[in-house]
């Protein structure tokens, strides 16, 4: 994986963790949004899927939700992962940190 980017000082309050079940939405700890701690992607009983069609949806905030920003560090066992809201890791990017 490229590190071309440059993270922020916020990059100290990422909380790393050793790997996410991958559900939507779930609330565990270990799968919450590295940053602001919340939930990533919506659960499938969600009633704002009600009427949304991910086939033909092109790109909504329910779709963006689905999609974590993936960061690794270490290596094999010792490996971390950090998951965010693609809202989240644009604060860590930004300059300044300013959300
Ligand atoms: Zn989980
Ligand atoms: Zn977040
Ligand atoms: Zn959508």
């Amino acid at each position: 994986m490229s590190t071309s980017f440059q993270l922020n000082e916020r990059a100290s309050e990422i909380r790393w963790s050793k790997g996410s079940c991958g559900v939507s939405g779930c609330a565990d700890p270990e799968c919450v949004c590295a940053l602001c701690a919340q939930p990533i992607g919506i659960s499938e009983d969600d009633p704002r899927w009600e009427g949304h069609d991910r086939e033909s949806c092109g790109w909504c905030e329910l779709c963006e939700d689905e999609v974590p920003i993936m960061l690794f560090r270490g290596e094999g066992k010792a490996m971390l992962q950090a998951a965010f809201h693609q809202k989240c890791f644009e604060r860590l990017l930004a300059p300044g940190g300013a959300a």
